[in-house]
């Protein structure tokens, strides 16, 4: 499979080569040049990570044949620590919950992180080289990154985390690993000065050329791609007519996923885009006119995005593709903060998708309500998607993805329910452990120096 950029300004490269880059030179995102197609019900893989192997070979193919990518997703998936990596609990009649929080950090990022570490280690191996990952979080992509790279001997990795906003349990999870190659920095600042750091360095080509940086955030093909497989796994164990997916959406990288598995054959009936009080997206679909606003800080932080990053990759799609489009809409969103949708694209994202922004209140008594009705608990970002899913038309069944473990965010489930979730053992051990950080100020010319002088 080769990958091509959205922007359509670079050159066409491998699996391998796009997943060490990430971003394409362009500005753009790499997709895969053409769509493979797969039949689901000839998927006969017994274990989640047979079927990631089975799923992902026609994306993965000219980097690893089948027998190599079973290793790998095998070896990948072993700190989960349930046999069944992927529980659907079932809520009221039509109405279904895909537990995608068992992995190590307690997120759905587990999954994409874990193989994407996996898939540079091998590569990095192969060619003898080294790189650096720099990534700023606002929780849960930070702690899935560190826990998957932790072991990587290629590999050091440095997350920025601004100071105060984020959770402790989040902090504690980046910073009680004890991996000799990850560093954990508390920047004096904001996420979005977190963020601008990290873009900083990208942009600067020799010390980018120095250290060799490496970028593991979401317009990484490779953590797309990991995520196309729980839809196609928890859609075989239902198969009792339509079913929908409602997803808790941020930077569109997970609800994306789930688009591509039905481009690629899954007959996903809708998909539905479940924001919090961010609702760039919702407005979006209605209007046409992507217009960024101010984030919100809401208890669902891990969707608070105004830009979301993966949309650009379902655009060019909904342009057939013409990557002159794109680069417009690009433009015009870089000199005014907004650009408008052509009616005939809107109405190609409005034949799979629908979109709904739940608030905080509805958020707050949608977990509640749950508690109430059924004794589960769901974390805010779940709730968010849950309570989603009444706006789509009844027919068929509803799946949403549950996107966190409860626990992770004991203040919002406290705010709902009174009390606070139990810990499980993998938390109660991070909350214990010692913690090491560096703490800095937002001034290049330091970051840089620490990252050239910590890198073992
Ligand atoms: C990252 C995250 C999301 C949003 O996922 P996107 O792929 O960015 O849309 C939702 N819920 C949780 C718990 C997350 O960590």
């Amino acid at each position: 499979m080769k990958y091509i950029s959205t922007r359509g300004e670079s050159k066409e490269l491998g699996f391998e080569e796009a997943l060490l880059r990430g971003l394409a030179p362009d500005g753009g995102l790499y997709v895969p040049s053409e769509w493979p197609s797969i039949d689901f019900t000839k998927l006969k893989s017994q274990f989640y990570w047979e079927s990631a192997a089975e799923i992902l070979q026609p994306f993965f193919g000219d980097f690893l044949d089948k027998k190599e990518l079973n290793i790998l997703t095998k070896k990948a998936y072993k700190s989960f620590n349930t046999e069944n990596m992927t529980p659907l609990i079932q809520l009221d009649d039509n109405k279904y919950l895909l537990e995608l929080f068992h992995g190590p950090t307690l997120a759905f990022k587990d999954f994409a992180m874990l193989l994407l570490a996996e898939l540079f280690d091998l590569s990095l191996k192969k060619r003898n080289k080294n790189i650096t990952i720099i990534g700023a979080t606002s929780g849960d992509t930070g702690s899935a990154a560190i826990e998957a790279f932790k072991n990587s001997k290629n590999v050091n990795v440095f997350i920025f985390f601004p100071k105060d906003r984020v959770s402790e349990i989040q902090k504690k999870q980046m910073t009680t690993t004890g991996g000799d190659r990850v560093f954990p920095i508390e920047i004096n600042g904001t996420f979005d000065d977190c963020q601008n750091i990290v873009k900083a360095l990208f942009n600067d080509s020799s010390f980018n050329n120095e250290v060799s940086l490496g970028a593991i955030n979401s317009i990484n093909w490779g953590r797309i791609a990991a995520q196309i497989v729980y839809y196609f796994t928890s859609f075989k164990l239902l198969e009792n007519g339509p079913i929908s997916y409602s997803v808790p959406t941020g930077n569109f990288g997970d609800i994306l996923a789930g688009w591509v598995a039905k481009k690629i054959g899954l007959p996903i009936n809708n998909l539905l885009i479940a924001t919090n009080e961010n609702d760039i997206l919702a407005r979006t679909l209605k209007s046409g006119i992507y217009s960024i606003d101010k984030a919100k800080a809401t208890m669902s932080p891990s969707m608070d995005i105004q830009i979301s990053s993966n949309f650009e990759r379902l655009l060019f799609e909904a342009y057939g593709r013409d990557s002159s489009k794109i680069k417009s809409l690009m433009s015009s969103l870089k000199d005014n903060n907004e650009f408008t949708i052509d009616d005939y694209a809107l109405d190609f994202i409005k034949k799979d998708f629908h979109a709904k922004s739940i608030s905080e209140e509805d958020t707050t008594s949608c977990i509640s309500d749950v508690y109430k009705k059924t004794g589960y608990v769901l974390d805010p970002h779940t709730a968010v998607g849950y309570a989603a899913s009444n706006s789509l038309p009844s027919e068929g069944s509803i799946i949403t993805l549950g996107t966190a473990h409860p626990a992770k965010f004991p203040t919002a489930v406290k705010k709902s329910l009174g009390t606070v979730p139990e810990m499980p053992d993998r938390l109660k051990k991070a909350m214990n452990g010692d913690e090491r950080f560096s703490e800095m100020n937002i001034d290049l010319e330091k970051i840089k120096d620490f990252i050239r002088s910590s890198i073992v």
